[in-house]
């Protein structure tokens, strides 16, 4: 293979990766991999469109910000788009930052350093001085509405100290100190640790309760505004002093810096007290001052050629391995976790690090009480870095490698290909557990109250034995549990009710399928609409998906091939969940009977609830809207149809029942509408 297909091939690699993590990172909160890691791989895809420019593909990361958004919120378009950051790691990217600065607006020029806030980036409308909009940053043109949730963070003025109008920009954030109660809660309820305080708070404020959000007891701090708002200011420096004096809340650990000097000595400072700080910070942001000098520095594509973040480095600490224990995940996979002496590290105690992999216990030749260096990638999750082997005893003896799996003693297998050790049998409490615990996740089935700790013990009394079984549970059955009480029964049983609604894509998702994540769920979903269609589809059919390759085809044919699958699917069915997905997708474009106009739905119907035909006409780029006005192009009418009905006919809107709308919908190439 010539080097140049080596690097388009090694390209086309990163990209899918990269856009999966930034899929689990942006959309569903999740970080699969570290930042610092995200950040390598990053850096080698722009190394390689460097130097082939020509590969540049509209959905290379490189050429996005932030990602897609969430269903199930209004969309908004912000009045300026939102941009991301460029990043520095060191001091000659910061230097070589400065050295384009001077460039470009010469060498008079002040830069504004700004504490780098680990939380979610958002935007504030206020029209004449009252809060009427929040919004993320989405895709950087349009963010979700998040304003109810917003509205409960009590350092967020719901009125300014003048009637100004405006969007302000800032960070949403968790203080750590609510982070950590919140992990111990989560902790004692079986579910697992949220990754850092930025997923804690983009999960609070995206949290379809606000009475949820508030629980997370959030805070801002505001740093920006778009150009349309009324606040004077020339520079980045008088900005903040101007949003101080509305009300807004700002961050007073800043500096205005003359040079590269004083802009590493702020840097340092701050690096060496950050642990004390309140709140997560991964980095400082630099920024020209002078507005006049930032538009004359102008943008990317992604990013604003005036400011960049620099990334602290990851820290180490030095600390004794004591054990290593394996852990069987839902798909077998058995994974070693260093159990370590305790150590501070970036903030906090350390104890335990992910060794991954049998490949990287041998690559790092580690021997049972050896000297170990430990980093926390991003700040996140702790790794071993390396080991020293001038410490090591001359008696100690390296890691030895299960051959059978710690929980059934099944035979472990190491597939062809794969550096995973990996448990085979199907019947393996451990894989039951994790399998289980995976389908009632809140990024799954999302069962409410219902963690790992409950999960086992329905396990141990043979109350279940798979995800089906849950749904022919009664109260009386969480009763025989320990420390459960009617109350918690009584949540469990209802919240076990409310999942057999999620839909398809859940579904599949929370099957477990092997390589089937969140994103490949969702497409097949979109795709086939029904269960069934799913369970019938042949391998070509589902690789035709775009975005889905032959590993995830095969691994779903696989799946519907075995037995034990289609009984269960025929248990979810005959149960009542749902196994079908309407939301399928259509092109953006494409000329429907529904796209740009305003429309309201009444009644209930019998083939969607109401969320989810508002769901499907905003996907056909409908406008629905609550109440029936002049400006209401057309009305569904459901069953039982009341006042609005009655308005709709003085008014001499559209009227459509709907038998109607089913046959449009189909026609506008909804599969299962009828
Ligand atoms: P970023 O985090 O590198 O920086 C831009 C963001 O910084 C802004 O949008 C803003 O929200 C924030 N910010 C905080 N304080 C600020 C201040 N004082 N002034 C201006 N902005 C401030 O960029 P991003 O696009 O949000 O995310 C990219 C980064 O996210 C990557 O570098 C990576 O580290 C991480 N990421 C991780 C994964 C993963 O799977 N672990 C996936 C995708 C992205």
């Amino acid at each position: 293979m010539s080097e140049q297909t080596k690097d388009l091939k090694r390209l086309e690699v990163l990209k899918e990766q990269l856009n999966d993590y930034a899929y689990h990172y942006y959309v569903l909160d999740q970080s699969l991999i570290s930042d610092a890691e995200y950040d390598r791989l990053y850096k080698e895809l722009l190394a390689i469109e460097a130097d082939h420019p020509e590969w540049i593909s509209q959905d290379s990361p490189s050429q996005r910000v932030g990602d897609q958004l969430l269903e199930g919120f209004q969309k908004v378009n912000h009045a300026q788009a939102m941009y991301s950051l460029g990043n520095a790691f060191n001091e000659a990217d910061i230097q070589a930052f400065i050295k384009r600065v001077e460039e470009g607006v010469g060498d008079r020029y002040s830069l504004m350093c700004e504490c780098k806030i680990d939380g979610l980036a958002i935007a504030l409308t206020y029209e004449e001085g009252l809060f009427i909009r929040g919004a993320t940053r989405g895709n950087g043109q349009t963010g979700e509405d998040i304003t109810q949730n917003l509205r409960t963070i009590p350092s967020l003025p719901l009125r300014l100290r003048q009637p100004v109008s405006g969007e302000f920009r800032g960070e949403a954030y968790m203080p750590k100190e609510i982070f950590a109660k919140l992990n111990t809660l989560r902790d004692e309820a079986g579910e697992s640790p949220l990754a850092n305080p930025r997923n804690a708070a983009a999960g609070a404020l995206r949290q379809i309760d606000p009475a949820k959000a508030a629980q997370r007891q959030l805070n801002i701090f505001m740093y920006n505004c778009s150009s349309h708002s009324e606040i004077v200011a020339d520079s980045q420096a008088k900005l903040l002093e101007e949003m101080e004096a509305v009300g807004l809340r700002t961050n007073p650990l800043r500096k205005l810096c003359k040079n590269f000097e004083e802009v590493w000595e702020f840097i340092q400072r701050v690096n060496h007290q950050r642990h004390q700080l309140p709140y997560e910070i991964d980095g400082i942001v630099i920024k020209v001052n002078s507005f006049t000098q930032q538009e004359k520095l102008g943008y990317t594509v992604k990013a604003p050629r005036w400011a960049i973040a620099y990334k602290f480095p990851a820290e180490l600490a030095q600390t004794t391995l004591i054990d290593v224990e394996w852990t069987v995940g839902r798909t077998g996979v058995v994974t070693p976790t260093a159990v370590m002496k305790p150590v501070l590290l970036a903030g906090t105690t350390v104890q335990r690090a992910s060794l991954h992999n049998v490949d990287l216990i041998e690559k790092l030749g580690l021997h049972m009480g050896d000297r170990v260096m430990i980093h926390k990638a991003g700040d996140i999750i702790p790794e071993i870095k390396q080991v020293d082997r001038t410490y090591r005893k001359p008696d100690s003896l390296p890691i030895s490698i299960p051959e059978q799996c710690p929980q059934c003693s099944e035979e472990l297998i190491q597939i062809k290909d794969e550096v995973a050790l990996r448990c085979v049998n199907p019947n393996c409490p451990a894989q039951r557990l994790a399998q289980i615990t995976h389908f009632v996740s809140r990024v799954a089935m999302n069962i409410d109250g219902l963690g790992e700790k409950i999960v086992e013990q329905l396990l141990d009394n043979q109350l279940i034995k798979d995800p089906a079984d849950l749904y022919y549970l009664k109260q009386d059955d969480f009763l025989k549990l320990d420390k459960v009480k009617e109350k918690t029964a009584n949540n469990l049983v209802t919240a076990i009710e409310n999942s057999k609604d999620r839909g398809l894509d859940r579904l599949l998702f929370a099957l477990g399928i092997r390589h089937v994540g969140a994103k490949a769920a969702r497409l097949i979903a979109e795709e086939f609409g029904t269960i069934e269609a799913v369970m019938t589809a042949d391998q070509d059919q589902v690789s035709q998906i775009d975005g889905i390759g032959e590993i995830i085809s095969q691994s779903l044919v696989h799946y519907f091939e075995q037995e034990t699958s289609l009984e269960l699917i025929k248990r979810f069915k005959k149960i009542g969940v749902k196994t079908d997905f309407p939301l399928k997708k259509v092109v953006e474009d494409q000329l429907n009977d529904f796209a740009g106009k305003t429309i309201v739905l009444t009644g209930s119907m019998e083939r969607y609830s109401r969320n989810e035909a508002k769901q499907i006409l905003q996907n056909l780029g409908a406008n629905v809207t609550n109440s029936v006005s002049k400006k209401t192009d057309l009305l569904i009418v459901g069953s039982e149809a009341g006042s609005k009905l009655t308005k709709a006919q003085s008014l001499g809107i559209l009227i459509m029942n709907e038998a109607t709308f089913l046959e449009k919908l189909a026609e506008s190439g909804i599969k299962n509408a009828k």
